[in-house]
């Protein structure tokens, strides 16, 4: 069994680390709001009063924090972790970010003497805590190999997509369609809801059919049809309007470096803005049911 040192116990974090902890594992947990290390603690897991507190004493590290900004305020810095963790700890940077920082953020790893992987994740808070994420994994071979037994503790799916940084490509083109699939789906509710169709009428139908998708399945934005869905729980997150927004970016910046036209991600993109300049960044992003569906007070 490892220690763990884990940073960023949020939505996503806080499930994850407490499947280590039942896996039989020591974890460390450092977050920047103290409140997210409570639950933690009640799993029997230890909180850190500083990132180099935490990561100095672990074998691995796992990140899992918001966007690229925050991976290289928690790697860099006389308080991050490539100044403070032992240099035979594996890094392990679980957090949905652009592919540049994400490389930078290895390349200065590795040349400190550090083995790091990107392993982003897909599955939404409830796969976190059921253990049953997706991770895409990007890095050598030998990175994959060693950060297996951990993710094994975390998810159900692991697969190897390449050198660093692809992990985080992956799971860019993987979000982009998460955020048109959840936006076209908003639009057929809407339409079948003003032919006269019910929710659930239309869940029972598209799921044996050609309109199945991941949204219906798993994430029916449209309260009734799927119990675990934020929308039975008034869209609390879940994985919030503003991180959809962030993504569906980052597969916008990727497409115009790589001059690849996406003009359905590109309309996406608009709608979950548009969400974020009206209030909603704080709901999920199925939320965006309600604006596609003009339930919102500007549509
Ligand atoms: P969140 O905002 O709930 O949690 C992020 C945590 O990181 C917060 O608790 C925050 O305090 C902490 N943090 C930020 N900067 C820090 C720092 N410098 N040091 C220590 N802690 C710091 O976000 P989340 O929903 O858990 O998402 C985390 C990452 O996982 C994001 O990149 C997101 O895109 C990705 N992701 C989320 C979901 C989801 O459904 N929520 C699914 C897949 C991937």
């Amino acid at each position: 069994m490892s220690t763990i040192a884990f940073i960023g116990l949020g939505n996503m974090g806080r499930p994850m680390s407490q499947n280590l902890l039942k896996a039989g594992h020591t974890v460390i947990g450092f977050d920047l709001a103290p409140s997210n290390l409570d639950s933690l603690i009640s799993a029997g897991g230890k909180a850190a009063a500083t990132l180099a507190q935490a990561v100095s004493q672990a074998g691995i590290v796992i990140t899992m924090v918001p966007a690229g900004k925050h991976v290289r305020e928690v790697y860099e810095g006389p308080d991050g972790i490539i100044h403070n963790a032992r240099r035979d700890a594996l890094l392990i940077d679980c957090s949905t970010i652009d592919v540049e920082t994400s490389r930078a953020v290895n390349q200065q790893a590795t040349a400190a003497g550090f083995v790091m992987v990107d392993a982003p994740v897909s599955g939404a808070v409830p796969a976190a805590e059921q253990g049953t994420l997706v991770f895409m994994v990007g890095g050598s071979k030998k990175g994959f190999d060693r950060a297996l037994p951990t993710l094994q503790c975390m998810g159900a799916s692991f697969v190897h997509v390449g050198e660093a940084g692809c992990g985080q490509a992956m799971k860019i083109c993987n979000n982009m369609m998460a955020g048109m699939s959840m936006v076209a789906l908003s639009e057929v509710f809407t339409l079948a809801e003003r032919l006269g169709l019910d929710y659930q009428s239309v869940h029972d139908v598209m799921i044996n059919a050609s309109g199945n998708c991941w949204a219906l399945q798993k994430y029916c934005p449209v309260p009734g049809p799927v119990a675990a869905s934020p929308a039975n729980r008034d869209y609390a997150p879940g994985f919030s309007m503003a991180m959809m927004l962030k993504d569906m970016r980052l597969s916008q910046s990727v497409a115009q470096d790589t001059a690849t036209a996406t003009p359905l991600a590109a309309s996406a993109a608009l709608l979950y803005q548009k969400a974020v300049d009206e209030g909603y960044a704080g709901k999920d992003f199925s939320f965006i049911f309600n604006l596609v569906s003009g339930r919102t007070q500007s549509t």
